[in-house]
């Protein structure tokens, strides 16, 4: 469920025109709208209700510090996989003990950072990151938490790029090395174990590699009890789908049903790392239609957004919804939607039917929310668009539209190309 409507032809957030906004704060526009973020937030989190849980928002997914606070208010943590990322957290309020902090290149500086910060785990991926967080711990007079996450090595039939519990991607430890690492962690003096760790990949449309990942997971735990190692923290990533056209992903109340069933009688507070279940649907891109031309092969709809403000598509082949943001022909046009952008990969869609668009009108590219903004860049020089969060009847700017002046922030021209 969303707060992206269509009333009469055209299309709203919440009780705001698409067109209004576009018109007050230009093209083109990230706009979210906040009921939905709290409905996919207390969906997913009720989901797990009666049973110890904390849910740490992916922040790389959507990490504007208006969407993080909106999640730090519903009682959220922050899934981190940067410095950067633990920054935006602490700007937005989050309590330091609802971090938890992934990635396989932590660096030293990232470390002392998150150490001082006080975060509550550190999800390791390698031996030597091991050893480092000990020997940063030690010289800050600290013990670090810690978890090991875990390459279960299970298919989440997900697009190669984004599946991360295979062997052969670059995440995790190997699940038969798990034990050893465990007991060298234990013998290591500022590391305190506190949990184990796994995350499969993202835009997951089934709950059978979840649980057979949450299996291999089990058995683990079980051998380390053994072995006198307690887990306290079971963290089983994020990666839940969403529909973005055809899909039927589990919804959030299967997905948790499937994961208690294994672990009810597991005496363990669970961590949960959702990111595009919560914020995909819940943002949009609108963008206006400078020209369309048409080719022998056939046309196009030139629009004034593009593989920089959105690369999903050019990267992934990803498929988002295109719609009118006012439906005002009832001729159709197959066409692909293009940007700017000196790419011919440069696209937001291919082979649509729309009504046939006038130039100005606008187009709204649905299921936007979640790696849309976070993943833009300059690229051709373009400053990147504005963001607005509607509530109700108001919206707010939460990231100005970017200046030319922004642009070229940082640069410096040396001296001696300078004229004399
Ligand atoms: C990306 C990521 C997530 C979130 O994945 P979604 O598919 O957006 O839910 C969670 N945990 C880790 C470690 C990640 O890298």
């Amino acid at each position: 469920m969303n707060h992206f409507q269509l009333k009469n032809n055209e299309l709203f957030c919440e009780e705001i025109s698409i067109k209004n906004l576009a018109e007050k704060w230009g093209t083109p526009l990230y706009i979210y709208s906040h009921s939905t973020l709290c409905h996919h937030f207390r969906t997913f989190d009720s989901a797990f209700q009666g049973y110890p849980h904390l849910i740490c928002f992916s922040v790389k997914a959507n990490s504007n510090l208006a969407i993080l606070r909106t999640f730090i208010k519903e009682g959220g943590g922050g899934d981190v996989v940067s410095g950067g990322e633990v920054f935006r957290c602490l700007k937005a309020g989050i309590d330091p003990k609802k971090i938890v902090y992934s990635g396989v290149g932590k660096t030293k500086p990232e470390i002392d950072f998150a150490l001082k910060t006080g975060i509550l785990m550190f999800n390791i991926e390698s031996t030597q990151e091991l050893n480092l967080i000990n020997q940063q711990a030690k010289s800050l007079n600290t013990k670090a938490p810690v978890s090991f996450r875990i390459n279960p090595d299970i298919d989440p039939k997900t697009h190669p790029y984004i599946s991360t519990g295979l062997k052969k991607n670059k995440f995790g430890i190997d699940i038969s090395q798990a034990l050893n690492k465990y007991k060298l962690a234990q013998s290591l003096k500022n590391i305190e174990i506190v949990g184990i760790s796994c995350h499969i990949g993202s835009q997951i449309t089934e709950t059978a590699p979840f649980v057979e990942s949450l299996r291999k997971v089990k058995g683990l735990i079980k051998r380390l009890k053994e072995e006198a190692v307690i887990i306290r923290f079971l963290d089983i990533g994020g990666g839940l789908g969403i529909t973005y056209d055809k899909e039927t992903p589990p919804h959030p109340s299967e997905y948790a049903q499937a994961i208690l069933r294994e672990i009810r009688d597991e005496d363990i507070t669970l961590v949960l790392e959702p990111g595009r279940v919560i914020v995909g649907n819940a943002g949009i891109l609108v963008a206006k239609v400078l020209y369309t031309k048409s080719s022998s092969e056939k046309n196009f709809i030139i629009v004034d957004a593009g593989m920089n403000d959105l690369i999903r598509p050019s990267l992934y082949d990803a498929y988002q919804e295109v719609i009118p943001v006012k439906i005002s022909s009832a001729k159709k046009y197959r066409a692909d939607i293009v940007g700017p952008i000196c790419e011919s990969g440069d696209f937001l869609a291919r082979d649509r039917l729309l009504p046939e668009p006038q130039n100005g009108d606008l187009l709204s590219v649905m299921s936007a929310g979640a790696y849309g903004f976070v993943m833009s860049s300059n690229y051709n020089s373009r400053p990147r668009p504005a963001e607005v969060l509607v509530a109700g009847k108001r919206s707010y700017l939460i990231r100005q539209r970017e200046s030319y002046k922004k642009l070229i922030r940082g640069e410096k021209i040396p001296g001696f190309l300078m004229p004399e």
